[in-house]
């Protein structure tokens, strides 16, 4: 089978691969129908170092389950599903408690030799905690939009989660990528009352727009801060949501929390200290948030989706086969396309 494999930033091939196959009784074979490349691809994309392997690519996926080991019992052959981009057990105390991305036996897709999704077909670990079927049939109009329920949906909403987004509050989204975007959707699905994007990308922020923001703010660092207490009365937002990962977005997030207010964090953090321990400690900052527990919230966010009153799909704005991963990555990194949209 094709599969797409990393070698080094920006190396990155569609190769055969030997096919996936069930290695464990509690496995599953899933044929993948949808896939896509996430904001999180590029930072490997950009820093990775020569690996002489490579790393099996993507960890957000629809398809069909193809085969499974004789432990699986939720799924079965011909079932369509969603993959969130971690597996569990589905039975551990932590996925009891709704965070699968801290499950005892959790591993995460694409990733440390995981296979992955930018593939025709991969490997399930632990298929009956991880894969969720749809009740929908695998050529069904709302597939992109159930395609981000993998990752980005429900990544946008962890993070409206953690910053405690409820009716009445204001809220800031920081990033404008997919999580972003989708992040926006989350807030106001969860009732803010304004919802600031912060990002300088015209169609981006017309996106966000749409998806219900009420003010833009483009401009980065103290500038930033400023512009949103200008526009909350001098207080700041109750809820930031941040969606980036970088010391510099982490410090406007904190900068422009009201005293009180909460940061969800969901952007990969690309340092290992955080920056605004004085401001976060002086304003009584509330910092959470981690790998979203996506598997956690798709019976919340599905039927949003089924029922169209979200449609995150229009973070899509450019489909690739396989042969065209590899040039769909650079259309990401050079800012080409927001979010990327693979059919293998
Ligand atoms: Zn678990």
């Amino acid at each position: 089978m094709r599969a797409t494999v990393m070698y080094a930033a920006g190396d990155v091939r569609v190769e055969d691969v030997p096919d996936a196959a069930i290695e464990q009784p509690t496995d599953a074979v899933v044929r993948v129908t949808l896939a896509c490349i996430c904001g999180s691809d590029l930072w490997p994309y950009a820093s990775m170092e020569r690996s002489e392997n490579g790393q099996s690519m993507g960890h957000e996926a629809i398809g069909v389950v193809e085969d499974v080991g004789s432990q699986v019992t939720t799924v079965r052959k011909g079932d369509v599903v969603v993959m969130p981009f971690a597996f569990s057990d589905g039975t551990c105390a932590f996925c009891h408690e709704g965070l699968p991305t801290a499950c005892v036996h959790v591993g995460f897709f694409g990733t440390n030799g995981m296979n992955g999704a930018q593939a025709e077909a991969l490997r399930i670990p632990l298929a009956d905690g991880t894969l969720y079927p749809l009740p929908v049939g695998e050529d069904d109009a709302l597939m992109p939009s159930l395609l981000t329920l993998s990752d980005v949906m429900g990544t946008g909403h962890h993070a409206a989660v953690v910053a405690r987004v409820a009716p009445g509050k204001r809220a800031a989204v920081v990033g404008d990528g997919a999580v972003g975007l989708c992040a926006v959707i989350a807030a106001r699905r969860l009732g803010a009352e304004q919802i600031i994007i912060m990002g300088r990308h015209p169609d981006r922020i017309a996106l966000a727009r749409d998806f219900g923001a009420t003010d833009v703010v483009s401009e980065r660092g103290e500038a930033a801060v400023e512009r949103v207490r200008e526009l909350t009365g001098g207080d700041g937002v109750h809820s930031v949501l941040e969606c980036v990962g970088h010391g510099a977005s982490i410090e406007t997030a904190i900068g422009i929390a009201r005293p009180g207010g909460a940061v969800g964090r969901v952007g990969v953090p690309q340092h290992t200290e955080m920056p605004g321990s004085l401001p976060a400690f002086y304003g009584n900052i509330t910092i959470g948030g981690g790998p979203a527990p996506v598997r956690a919230y798709l019976d919340e966010l599905l039927p949003d989706v089924l029922e169209g009153r979200i449609d995150p799909s229009r973070v899509f704005d450019r489909t690739v086969d396989l042969d065209g991963v590899p040039d769909g990555y650079r259309a990401m990194a050079d800012r080409e396309s927001i979010k990327v949209m693979v059919t293998p």
